[in-house]
C-alpha cells in the first residue's frame, strides 16, 4: 500500500489520543474501585489500577471493540508467520542451487552472511544488557494470563526442536520445529534433479510471493490494528508509557550504529584492504532509499545497481549475492530482535515477580531465534516486528507488549532496513574481491 506509513502514524496518533480519552475518562472510577481493597501506597497499586482500567473500559462497548480488532490484529500477523517463514526460507535455499561455481560463491556469501548477523546479534546482546533499557521501568501493562512453562533444560531444547510430526508443530506454533523441518526438508530438496525440481521450484517461488503478499494485506490494515491496539494500551495505562520508550530506541540506535560503521567496516577491511567508507559513500543511494522506504525487498533493484554502476562490484556477483541478502540477510533486524526481546523481558520482570529475568541460557535461546527470524523475515516494512512473536512465544512473554514497540517501529525499521542494506552490499563486496570480480568504487 502507497504512503503505508502515513496511515501507520495516523493510527499511532489516533490510537495515543482516543486512549488518552478513555484513560481520562475511567480514571476516578479505577481508583475508587481499586483504593476499596488495596492502599494506593503498595507496590501492587499500579498493576491492580491498570487492570481495574482495562476491565472497566473493556466493559464499553468501545472498549470491547476496541480489544476485539487488536486481538483480531494480532491473531492475523500470527497467521501468516508459518507459511511465510516455510516458503521464503525453501526459496532462500533453493536459490543458493547447485553445481560448483554457485556451491562455491554460496558458500562464501552464506558464511559472510551468518559472521555478520551474529556479530551483529552480540553487539544488540551487549548494549541492551550494558543500558538496559528495561530495568527499572515500572510499565503496568495488563496482559492475558499466560501458561508459565518450567524452563527447559538443554536436551529438552533439543528434543522440541525435532518434531515428531511437523504438522502438529506449526499447530502448535513450535517455530523450532518448523525451521527444523524446513532447513532438512530444503537440504533435501537441492538433491532433486529434472523437471519435478523446476514445478517444486515454481511452487515455493509462487508461495513465497503469495506469503509476501498476503503479509503486505495484513500490513495495509495495519493502522486500524495498531490505533485499537494502542488505545488499548493507553487507556489502561495513560500517556507516561512513551518516556518509557526513549532508552530502549536509542539502545537499538546506538547498537545498529555500532555494527555499520564500526563492525562491518572493519570487518571489509580486513577482507579486502580497501577503505570501506569509500565503498559506503558509493553505496548511498542505496541505503538512503531503504531508509525511506523500510523495505529491503523493494530497494532490491537500486542495491543491484547502486553495487554495480557505483561500487564497481560485477554484475556476476551482484546478482546472485544481493537477491539472496535481500531474503536472508538482515543484521539490523535481527539486532533489533535481540534488543527488543531481552528490553520486554527486562521490563516485564520488574513488574512479574513470578517471571524470572531471562538468564545465559534464555538469551541464547533469544540469539538463536533471532537469528532464525531474521532469516526467515520478509523484506518488507515491519516484518521484523511482525516476526518478534516467534521470540515472544517462545520464551513467554505476553504479545501485547508489540503495541509498545509499534509506537516507534517506523523509525527502528528505516534504520534496520538501511543496516541490512549494507550488510548484503559489504557481503557482495567481500566476495567480488575474492572472485577477482571487483572494479574500484566510482563516487
Ligand atoms: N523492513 C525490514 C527490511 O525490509 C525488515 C524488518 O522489518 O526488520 O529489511
Amino acid at each position: 500500500m502507497k504512503n503505508l506509513h502515513i496511515w501507520v502514524l495516523a493510527g499511532i496518533i489516533a490510537g495515543v489520543l482516543l486512549g488518552a480519552v478513555l484513560n481520562n475518562a475511567y480514571i476516578d472510577v479505577a481508583h475508587s474501585n481499586v483504593s476499596a481493597t488495596i492502599s494506593p501506597d503498595s507496590a501492587e497499586y499500579p498493576k491492580a489500577l491498570a487492570d481495574n482500567l482495562k476491565q472497566t473500559v473493556e466493559g464499553t462497548w468501545l472498549g470491547a471493540a476496541l480489544r476485539g480488532i487488536s486481538k483480531i490484529f494480532l491473531n492475523m500477523l500470527k497467521m501468516v508467520v508459518i507459511p511465510l517463514v516455510f516458503f521464503s526460507l525453501l526459496s532462500g535455499i533453493l536459490s543458493l542451487g547447485g553445481g560448483e561455481n554457485l556451491g562455491r560463491m554460496g558458500m562464501k556469501t552464506g558464511g559472510w552472511y551468518l559472521m555478520t548477523s551474529l556479530i551483529s546479534i552480540v553487539t544488540g546482546l551487549v548494549f541492551v544488557n550494558l543500558i538496559a533499557p528495561g530495568e527499572g521501568l515500572n510499565l503496568a501493562i495488563p496482559t492475558e494470563a499466560r501458561e508459565a512453562h518450567p524452563p527447559k533444560s538443554f536436551w529438552d531444547i533439543l528434543i522440541n526442536m525435532v518434531p515428531s510430526n511437523v504438522v502438529g508443530a506449526a499447530a502448535k506454533f513450535d517455530m523450532f520445529g518448523v525451521i527444523f523441518f524446513t532447513l532438512a526438508f530444503g537440504a533435501a530438496l537441492t538433491r532433486v534433479s529434472g523437471p519435478a525440481l523446476d514445478t517444486m521450484r515454481g511452487v515455493i517461488e509462487a508461495g513465497s510471493e503469495a506469503m509476501m503478499t498476503l503479509t503486505e494485506w495484513v500490513m495495509a490494515v495495519s493502522p486500524v490494528g495498531i490505533a485499537a491496539l494502542i488505545a488499548s494500551t493507553v487507556a489502561s495505562t495513560g500517556l507516561e508509557i512513551f518516556s518509557a520508550l526513549i532508552w530502549f530506541v536509542l539502545t537499538v540506535a546506538v547498537a545498529l550504529g555500532f555494527h555499520v560503521f564500526i563492525s562491518m567496516p572493519t570487518l571489509v577491511y580486513t577482507f579486502t584492504k580497501r577503505n570501506p567508507y569509500q565503498y559506503m559513500r558509493a553505496m548511498m543511494p542505496a541505503l538512503l532509499t531503504g531508509f525511506s522506504t523500510a523495505s529491503s525487498s523493494g530497494t532490491l533493484g537500486v542495491t543491484m545497481e547502486t553495487a554495480e554502476k557505483r561500487g564497481g562490484v560485477s554484475k556476476r556477483v551482484t546478482s546472485f549475492v544481493l537477491p539472496l541478502g535481500a531474503t536472508v540477510n538482515m543484521d539490523g533486524t535481527a539486532l533489533f530482535e535481540c534488543v527488543t526481546v531481552l528490553f520486554i523481558a527486562q521490563f516485564h520482570a520488574a513488574t512479574h515477580p513470578e517471571f524470572a529475568p531471562l538468564g545465559l541460557g534464555a538469551q541464547l535461546l533469544v540469539v538463536f531465534l533471532a537469528l532464525a527470524v531474521s532469516i526467515g523475515a520478509a523484506g518488507i516494512p515491519h516484518a521484523g516486528l511482525v516476526m518478534m512473536v516467534i521470540i515472544l512465544n517462545a520464551v513467554n512473554l505476553p504479545l501485547e507488549y508489540t503495541a509498545l514497540v509499534w509506537a516507534v517501529d517506523r523509525v527502528l525499521d528505516m534504520c534496520r532496513t538501511a543496516t541490512n542494506i549494507w550488510s548484503d552490499a559489504c557481503g557482495a563486496y567481500v566476495v567480488a574481491h575474492s572472485e577477482n570480480a571487483l572494479e574500484e568504487a566510482r563516487v
